[in-house]
């Protein structure tokens, strides 16, 4: 998909930019977003990046990594670039947060859009009435879409749109970009990996990143304690036929010392299972604020046959088809048999 010509003139035509991405960053959404700050950098504009949460210890080695910031930005920005997600509710800001800052806001992304999330209900559960309000609101906000489903990343986009800008791509810039595809794509495994996002990946060793490097930092470099809390984790794993699970509990934190930024790829392993076809890990939220009381954070893995993106968006989340994830409260036991619910009449119907 080509660069939208309005987004390359919208940058053209303003300095100050905000960037800001989804809650609980990843390689993706922090490699793009620094990238994306580093590159614009080079032709004369201000750029500030601003996320609800820190950056995971696990990529402080991104270059520039300093610039991922807990502060809010003061107000003044020209436009704000919404990077790896497609509202607003993702980014776990209040648009009172947001809107006197800025009153362009510019998607960039390549999870499935709302309006496709939406389509889907033949499995039920999902309140039309929260749809169109959330559709409402972010249609009100969001003034540019760029939104490409086909991209193994958002650091495709990104870089596709630096190029566009004729903007170089340095090392440090190459190194944010590479980590982006790698993490996105689990290591050029998934099935979101193409010709695309593997030529960019070369043009971006070309320029400087390095693969072993990188890898050592993103696959190699588990603190002790994540390692424990991997081996509690997995010591709940079950399985039912084509379904695995497995659950962390806030205890679990507790005793290892460790938080969600260590969870990363652990709901894996409930794939990797010969013959299940759909993997899942319930993560009890670790600070129970009354609002968030009760809430478990879960992410779907498919091998490819059931849609997870379309379950986790009858649940309010989102995703890929292979990977998507959405936040449900209650007791365990209530919230597994919501979400086994629907997982298990997709699987009956393969
Ligand atoms: P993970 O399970 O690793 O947190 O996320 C897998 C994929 O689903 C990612 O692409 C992520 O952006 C998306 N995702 C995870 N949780 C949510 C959620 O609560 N809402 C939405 N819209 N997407 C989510
Ligand atoms: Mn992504």
């Amino acid at each position: 998909m080509r660069v939208p010509p309005e987004i390359l003139g919208l940058i053209k035509e303003n300095k100050k930019i905000l960037i800001v991405s989804h809650i609980n960053p990843e390689g993706d959404s922090a490699g793009s977003s620094i990238a994306l700050a580093l590159g614009l950098k080079k032709i004369g504009k201000y750029t500030c990046i601003f996320s609800r949460d820190p950056l995971p210890e696990i990529l402080r080695f991104l270059p520039s990594s300093d610039m991922f910031s807990q502060k809010v930005p003061s107000n003044g920005f020209d436009v704000l670039f919404l990077l790896d997600c497609n509202t607003v509710k993702r980014t776990g800001l209040k648009t009172d947060c947001l809107l006197p800052v800025t009153k362009k806001i510019v998607v960039i992304d390549h999870h499935l859009p709302y309006e496709i999330e939406v389509k889907s209900s033949e499995l039920g559960v999902w309140s039309p009435k929260y749809n169109s309000k959330l559709k409402a609101h972010n249609s009100k906000l969001i003034t540019h879409k760029w939104i490409d489903p086909d991209a193994s990343a958002t650091g495709v986009l990104i870089y596709k749109l630096l190029n566009a800008l004729c903007i170089p791509v340095d090392k440090e810039i190459a190194t944010n970009l590479y980590t982006a595809i790698l993490t996105d794509t689990g290591g050029f495994r998934y099935s979101n990996t193409n010709p695309e996002s593997l030529n960019i990946a070369s043009q971006l060793l070309k320029a400087g990143a390095e693969p072993w490097g990188i890898a050592k930092e993103v696959y190699e470099s588990f603190s002790f304690n994540r390692l424990r809390l991997l081996s509690l984790c997995l010591n709940t794993l079950k399985r039912q036929g084509k379904l695995a699970w497995a659950t962390i509990t806030r205890d679990m934190y507790k005793k290892t010392k460790t938080s969600v930024q260590d969870t990363e790829t652990f709901v894996d392993y409930t794939r990797r299972i010969k013959g299940v076809e759909v993997g899942i890990l319930f993560r009890q939220v670790q600070n129970e604020s009354p609002r968030r009381k009760g809430l478990y954070k879960i992410s779907l893995r498919s091998k490819g046959r059931v849609d997870v993106a379309e379950i986790a968006g009858l649940f309010g989340g989102g995703g890929h088809h292979n990977a998507a994830g959405c936040e449900l409260k209650g007791s365990l036991e209530e919230v597994k048999k919501k979400v086994f619910g629907v997982i298990k009449k997709a699987i009956k119907k393969l």
